[in-house]
């Protein structure tokens, strides 16, 4: 699954640092891996990640949306113009001062690296798919299979939209830009503004004679096989296969969003990584000890209730629970002993305990 960077560990701030404190330490960061200073090859990128990571937590809606479903979360609502175009005014705010706009430098990474976040390339949708698992299925993990419709790319054309045998010809209007630029100085910061080219719609190029099968579109509804793991130790929430999600041609894939809901088990409760379990034992159990076998995620463990045992006395079966998704080790499961104290009495019982009673004054 995704393996993108912890917003609060690219920034090195937490979860409770202000937003103060965080634009701060971002000016830092930025001013640092800043392209016009900072000339080593990963600078760029890594301004492109510390960016991304503000944008987010600079915005209280969208970090609290990280903060509970993490990228996923966030990814899902947000393209990356709508993170990026919410932080714009603090972005300018930034680097309006220290020279160089918010438009030049991301322009100037974005638009050279030929990818980015939106600005020049297109993204597919994102795809939402919901799946359960049971209890049992979080111990392990499991591996799904599935059959997932999705737009996908024309195996016909390849994706470019044109007829076998024929090609694209150049946009005459933009030459080939997909884009109409104009430039203009505004006190510190130089504004860039590109328009798509309407002769072509953006694409720099046009279509002669259009594939038959996708209508020089470059792509159509499918069905692919898609595997992917369940890893031990999840919760239900929202996870990101990436670039599994609807294709487009020339551009990035989306994402496909699992869903998972964990199923609620008939027999165990589950906090986290611990599985709590209640097991009814008899008053005279309770009293004079006994040993009881108790269910376990993994079968049966057999415990010793000590005589005198009180209600909800806890009996901690270690490493019995689910494994930590984000580390090593596994929980515990807690069994609870509910003591049973019986409704009815015959008359014998009744003057046994009677008789019990007296002994015990
Ligand atoms: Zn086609
Ligand atoms: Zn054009």
């Amino acid at each position: 699954m995704a393996a993108k960077r912890d917003y609060y560990e690219v920034l090195g701030v937490s979860k409770t640092s202000s937003p103060d404190e965080i634009k701060k330490q971002y000016r830092k960061l930025a001013l640092k891996f800043h392209p016009d200073r900072n000339k080593s090859s990963e600078a760029g990128e890594h301004f492109k990640e510390i960016s991304e990571a503000y944008a987010v937590l600079s915005d209280p809606e969208k970090k609290q949306i990280y903060d509970q479903h993490g990228h996923a979360g966030v990814d899902g609502r947000y393209t990356s113009d709508d993170i990026f175009q919410g932080a714009r005014g603090d972005f300018s705010d930034i680097f309006g001062r220290s020279g160089g706009g918010f438009d030049n430098i991301f322009e100037s990474i974005f638009g050279r690296s030929g990818g980015g976040f939106g600005y020049s390339q297109q993204r597919g949708s994102d795809i939402l798919y919901e799946t359960s698992v049971k209890l049992e299925d979080v111990l392990h993990g499991k591996k799904m299979e599935i059959d997932l419709q999705k737009q996908i790319q024309c195996d016909i054309c390849n994706g470019s939209g044109c007829k076998p045998g024929t090609n694209k010809k150049t946009c005459t209007t933009c030459n080939g830009q997909g884009q109409v630029r104009q430039s203009r100085n505004m006190g510190f910061a130089s504004f860039v503004t590109a328009t798509p080219c309407s002769a072509c719609r953006g694409q720099g190029s046009i279509i002669e004679t259009p594939c038959s099968e996708c209508n020089g579109q470059g792509k159509k509804k499918g069905t692919k096989k898609i595997t992917f793991d369940i890893p031990p130790g999840i919760d239900s929430g929202d996870y990101t296969v990436p670039e599994e999600g609807n294709e487009i041609p020339g551009g990035v894939n989306g994402d496909l969003i699992v869903r998972v809901r964990v199923q609620p088990h008939t027999q165990f409760n589950r906090d986290g990584k611990d599985i709590f379990y209640d097991q009814d034992v008899s008053m005279v159990d309770a009293a004079l000890g006994c040993e009881v076998v108790v269910p376990t995620l993994e079968g049966t463990e057999k415990i010793k209730v000590d005589s005198g045992s009180q209600p909800n006395t806890i009996i901690k079966l270690k490493g019995k629970g689910v494994p930590h998704i984000n580390s090593r080790g596994k929980g515990d499961q807690y069994v609870r002993i509910v003591v049973n104290i019986p409704q009815k009495l015959n008359k014998h019982q009744k003057s046994l305990l009677d008789e019990f009673q007296k002994t015990s004054d």
